[in-house]
């Protein structure tokens, strides 16, 4: 069933005038006063602290990265040191019957992780990383990407991780997670080994292979905040690249047609250690920036056959300096809107798919490169369905100073357009709470499985939002 935009805004639109409230004059102190009764049972129970409204830190905690949503005021944040806290948490809301999320980095592109009025199960505390002499890197859910690349690049380790350093392990590995170097060593869901969860019911399960293969596979692309709660990870890393080669070429404005048509062949043609990404902007100039692993004689040589020229920049770098250039610019936050569509196969018209955002006052199109590594697991080996597609297109809109709906709708008007143009799949980590057809294109083949998985593991819908897999 599709998330309907009046279900949406049920949580928006209420949470922002249920805000408005609580934030009035007197509102918090009085919220305050009344909210630590009820919570002092669990404030009790947790090892680490319980911050509610009006309390010292309470303010900072609850913020989302996207502040569109700033308005979600949960009712109480946990910050979770241990499982048991995780378990205690748990407990409190299914008793209470109170809405409830799990918070890694806070960076779900519809603030899922901050439910309004709820209890937010906060990891953040718990961001220990382990890198053992075999390679294996146990990775607390509170870990930030940024985290796990300081701790892997001292150990001489890689995880293909994205370009954002402030997002959280635990939902970008959930959802799968696309990065700079996973067409070399696939999606980090893919070097997933075993996580330890805590179930609805305040179990603590290991999901492995060979232990709760069913939560074990939904776990590895089936999407943050469904199932349970993970509190840590364990990964099979690979030893870093001594030498990579980053690369940007800028196009100029009217450009994207003639880029993206030559570019698409060639990068889905290109080896295993090339990936790279365009940004289309709406004046029709791109921005392709890539890294490939090894020398920079070996870029040269796929550049050549790239078939439109433009000024290159390049470094020949270690894998330490390529993370902190292919990780550069992201702002502590943002307010912004953002969707996605996954392509079938190669597109016929390239034209139309840079067409779809020419002109707009804020959407552009980030088409990145799927395939090499990712496509060496079947469609069904995992939650994630997309093997075999040889491209995403995430359109994103900055919101400053345009009204937010404005941008809303460029991003809904240009996501609509690349369905048709490109194919319909869609990656549930940039999930769109206005995308009617989410459901079925995040998942595809997949779906039932996961509902099946999702019925399981939390019968009672005790993790339901307004996009879970499960009960809603
Ligand atoms: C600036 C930016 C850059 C990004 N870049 C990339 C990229 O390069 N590649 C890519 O694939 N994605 C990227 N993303 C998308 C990102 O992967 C998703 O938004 C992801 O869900 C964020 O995870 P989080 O832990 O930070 O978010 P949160 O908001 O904390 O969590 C996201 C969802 O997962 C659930 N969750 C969190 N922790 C747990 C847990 N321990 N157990 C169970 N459920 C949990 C939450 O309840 C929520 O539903 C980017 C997002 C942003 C905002």
């Amino acid at each position: 069933m599709a998330v309907s935009r009046r279900d949406v805004f049920r949580w928006a639109g209420a949470a922002a005038v249920a805000g408005g409230a609580v934030a009035g004059a007197g509102g918090v102190a009085a919220a305050a006063a009344g909210g630590a009764g009820r919570w002092a049972r669990l404030r009790a129970r947790l090892a680490g602290e319980l911050l509610l409204p009006g309390d010292d830190g309470y303010e900072a905690a609850r913020l989302p990265f996207n502040s569109l949503f700033d308005h979600q005021r949960p009712a109480a944040i946990a910050r979770c040191v241990r499982p048991e806290d995780v378990q205690r948490s748990l407990e409190e809301a299914r008793r209470r019957g109170i809405r409830v999320a799990a918070r890694g980095g806070g960076h779900s592109y519809a603030a899922y992780s901050t439910p309004h009025d709820g209890l937010v199960i906060d990891l953040g505390p718990m961001n220990r990383i382990e890198v053992r002499p075999d390679g294996t890197a146990v990775v607390g859910a509170g870990a930030r990407l940024g985290d796990v690349y300081a701790a892997l690049a001292a150990a001489g380790r890689c995880l293909p991780l994205g370009n954002c350093p402030s997002v959280g392990i635990a939902g970008f590995t959930l959802g799968g997670g696309l990065g700079w170097v996973d067409r070399a060593f696939g999606l980090t869901c893919d070097r997933l080994r075993a996580a330890r969860v805590v179930t609805v019911d305040s179990r603590v399960i290991t999901a492995a292979e060979d232990r709760s293969p069913d939560l074990f596979w939904a776990l590895r692309g089936g999407g943050g905040g469904n199932f349970g709660v993970v509190t840590s990870f364990e990964f099979a890393t690979v030893p870093a690249p001594e030498v990579l080669t980053v690369f940007r070429i800028r196009f100029p404005a009217g450009s994207a047609a003639d880029v993206l048509g030559a570019w698409q062949p060639w990068s889905a043609a290109a080896p295993d250690h090339l990936s790279s990404t365009c940004v289309v902007l709406p004046d029709g100039s791109v921005d392709l920036t890539g890294c490939s692993i090894g020398p920079e004689a070996l870029l040269h040589a796929e550049l050549a056959r790239l078939g439109v020229d433009g000024p290159l920049e390049h470094a020949e770098v270690d894998y330490p300096t390529a993370t902190a250039i292919m990780t550069q610019g992201h702002p502590p936050r943002n307010a912004f809107r953002a969707s996605s569509r996954i392509s079938d196969g190669l597109w016929d018209d390239p034209a139309a798919v840079a067409g779809t955002v020419r002109g707009m006052d804020s959407a552009l199109l980030i088409v990145g490169a799927l395939g090499g590594a990712i496509d060496r697991l079947r469609p069904t080996d995992t939650a994630y369905p997309h093997r075999g597609a040889p491209t995403s297109v995430e359109v994103f809109g900055t919101v400053g100073a345009l009204p937010p709906e404005h941008v809303t709708r460029e991003v809904d008007q240009a996501q609509v357009e690349l369905a048709r143009l490109i194919g319909s799949g869609t990656y549930i980590n940039y999930l769109d709470p206005e995308q009617e057809d989410w459901a079925e294109t995040a998942y595809r083949h997949n779906l039932r499985r996961l509902r099946a998985v999702a019925r399981r593991y939390d019968p009672d819908g005790v993790l339901r939002f307004p996009q879970s897999v499960g009960a809603r």
